[in-house]
């Protein structure tokens, strides 16, 4: 019976120091960035899982129209099959980040395998001429090795506050999006560049949430930056 408990509390810490200390990170680094954000009056506008051949390009004539810079948290296989884009966002005065290769997700699938992917992510764009900072775990998932890993490669986590929920099943409409990010007083938000095959609508919806979002900004005086310019700020 005593080592039935015995290794029930080893799993329980074990658990713990693997998920939930990583977890509550996540927790206090998003507190954090909620108060830069209000205490700098910004919006950070990013953007997963991109580039995409057609829309990227879109998306970037539409952040131009604004002046407004922006972050791409980009996957290495979208990199490497549309790699004409991503010299286009660094040119556009854009920041680039990284969120992994094949987009595996640290919960589900095994230490290793994780591990990798994020290298080879962080590979692929310095193939491409472009060096990171900042990393986005894919579905803002990470475990402890993912966090030692990011923390001692000098790199640091970028997550967001505020959903668009373009890849939820339901959108909210794209003003009250804006309604919301100014009645918090700014926020980093979260957005996706990637194609949409089927679902073209979920494409309009970023293109118009964009939209909402930058002229809320100008309306309410709101600094567009990015997120190495929050933090540079705070
Ligand atoms: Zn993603």
């Amino acid at each position: 019976m005593l080592a039935v408990i015995t290794l029930g509390l080893v799993i329980l810490a074990a658990l713990g120091f693997w998920i939930v200390l990583p977890y509550l990170y996540r927790r206090v680094n998003v507190r954090n960035l909620e108060a830069q954000c209000r205490a700098s009056n910004t919006v950070v506008l990013t953007y997963d899982d991109g580039p995409s051949a057609n829309f990227t390009p879109e998306l970037l004539e539409l952040l131009a129209e604004y002046n407004a810079p922006a972050t791409f948290f980009v996957l290495g296989v979208q990199a490497d099959s549309n790699s004409e884009v991503v010299p286009k966002i660094a040119a556009n005065g854009h920041e680039i980040g990284s969120h992994s290769y094949a987009h595996l997700n640290a919960w589900k699938d095994l230490p290793w395998k994780v591990a990798n992917d994020i290298e080879a992510g962080v590979d692929c764009l310095n193939r491409n001429d472009v060096e990171i900072t900042y990393f986005r775990p894919p579905n803002g998932k990470i475990t402890l090795a993912t966090l030692l890993q990011t923390l001692l490669k000098g790199r640091r986590m970028a997550w967001w506050t505020i959903d668009s929920t373009d890849t939820c099943p339901e959108t909210i409409p794209p003003e009250k999006l804006a309604e919301t990010v100014k009645n918090a007083g700014g926020g980093v938000v979260l957005l996706h560049d990637f194609e949409r095959k089927t679902n073209k609508d979920r494409n309009r919806f970023v293109l118009e949430a964009t939209r909402q979002l930058l002229e809320m900004a100008k309306a309410e005086n709101f600094s567009v930056r990015t997120f190495g310019q929050l933090q540079q700020n705070a």
